[in-house]
Order: structure tokens, then sequence, then C-alpha cells
């Protein structure tokens, strides 16, 4: 049996994408120090975990959804994510751990799950170049989910919340405290398609590029491995 790996439902998404590179992946897993330039804001987490709030505060106050979920359907009320270090699920033929932590978990009137994930981000629907690591996150949520008691889970969701930005909101008295002032935001639904079996592959697919002893070949077309070497080179020359 080969080593334990352990990946998460977002990194698993990354090898879903159709730009994947096997080279990267294979640097990022294997170099200690990982690459340069992999630097994601905190804030659009703190936003998702805010919207989280806002959301389960409004369910425990009202013992219904607030109206701007109404896309997602009849919901019967929310359970708290679980924590990654409760939310995993060891695939035996691979020998991979995978692990995440959804943003939200909610009761449908049937008793069956649904799993959604925040995106503070613009809408785009199926057009978002990232879909497919959100595609492979929720599914993989909703794969751990099952084993872990969550179960069934019948629907998975992106719930994405777009900062409202426009001159004459923001130039409203309404938008002004005496601390600060205030945002809104706009929200959209994307339903995702339950899909447990697009994950199996995928983690087949990372256990034969991480087993490997080197860094295999790069993404085609892409030059910066080649400026790299150059760059190497040239400062060892
Ligand atoms: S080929 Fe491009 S994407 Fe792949 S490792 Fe090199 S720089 Fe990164």
């Amino acid at each position: 049996m080969p080593e334990q790996l352990r990946i998460s439902g977002k990194d698993l998404g990354a090898v879903a994408m159709p730009e994947f590179c096997p080279r990267c992946f294979w640097i990022k897993r294997n170099v200690p120090s990982g690459l340069p330039f992999q630097i994601f804001p905190g804030i659009f987490s703190s936003i998702d975990s805010y919207t989280k709030h806002v959301v389960h505060g409004w369910f425990d106050r009202h013992k219904s959804a607030p109206e701007w979920l109404a896309d997602l359907g009849p919901l019967s009320g929310y359970v708290d994510p679980p924590h990654h270090s409760k939310f995993r699920f060891l695939h035996a033929d691979t020998n991979i751990l995978l692990t995440g932590s959804p943003d939200g978990v909610f009761v449908l009137p049937d008793g069956s799950y649904m799993i959604v994930d925040y995106k503070t981000a613009k809408h785009s629907g199926s057009q978002d170049e990232l879909f497919p690591i959100y595609e492979t996150q929720l599914n993989a949520y909703a794969v751990i989910g099952e084993a872990c008691g969550l179960t069934p889970v019948s629907k998975l969701a992106l719930i994405y919340t777009e900062p409202i930005t426009d001159k004459e909101v923001a130039s409203t008295d309404d938008v002004n405290r005496n601390d600060g002032f205030l945002m809104g935001f706009s929200v959209k639904i994307l339903s995702v398609k339950s899909d447990p079996l697009i994950i199996e592959p995928l983690l087949a697919k990372t256990r034969a590029i991480l087993d490997l002893p080197s860094p295999p070949r790069g993404r085609t077309g892409c030059k910066d491995c080649e400026k790299v070497d150059d760059l190497a080179k040239t400062i060892m020359s």
C-alpha cells in the first residue's frame, strides 16, 4: 500500500481544470517552500464566513431562510458545517484522505441535505473559469458528507455574493455610519449537478502524479518553466 496522501476537495478541484499542469501540482506538493506568488487575500474567506453567520443568525431568529436564499428552494434548517478535522473520507483504492469544510449545510424538508459554498465573486454561471474547481469541491464534500453521516446529500449549490459598488449607492447617506460605512452584496445562486462519480478518477490521477519520483513535464504551451530554466542558467553561468 502506498504512503497515505491527503488532499482537500478544493485542491482536488485543481486537477479537474482544463489548464491543469501536473508539473505545478507536483512541485506544490513536494517542494517544502512551495511556489512563489501563491497569495490568496484573506478578506474573501472573511466575507464568506460573515455570510455564513448572517444566514445562521437569520435562521436562529426567524426559523426560516432569508428571502435572498429563496432560489435554493424550501429549507427546513441548517446544521453547523463540520470542521475539517472531522470531515474526511479515506479512499481505500488510492489511500488518499479527502478532506474539507463546507461553508454551509442545509436540511431539506425531506430530511436530506444540501451542501453549499459561498463565493465572494461576480456570478458568471458555468462560464466561470473556476467552475471545475467549485464543482469538484462540492462533489467531494458530498462524498465526504455521505461517509460522515450527512446522508443523503441530495443537492449542491454555489452562492455567489457580489459586492454592490455602484456610485449611486455609495453616494447615499444610507451607507454611512459613525464608525465607518456599509457595503451591500447581491446574491446569485447556481445549482451544481450532484455527480460523485467524478471524484474517483481525480483521486487516481492525483495518486499517479504524486507517486512520480520527479516533476513531470509542464503544461503544453506554458513558457514560464523555460523562462525559469533560462534564469537559472544565467545565474549559474
Ligand atoms: S509549465 Fe507552466 S504551469 Fe506548469 S510548472 Fe511550469 S510554469 Fe507552472
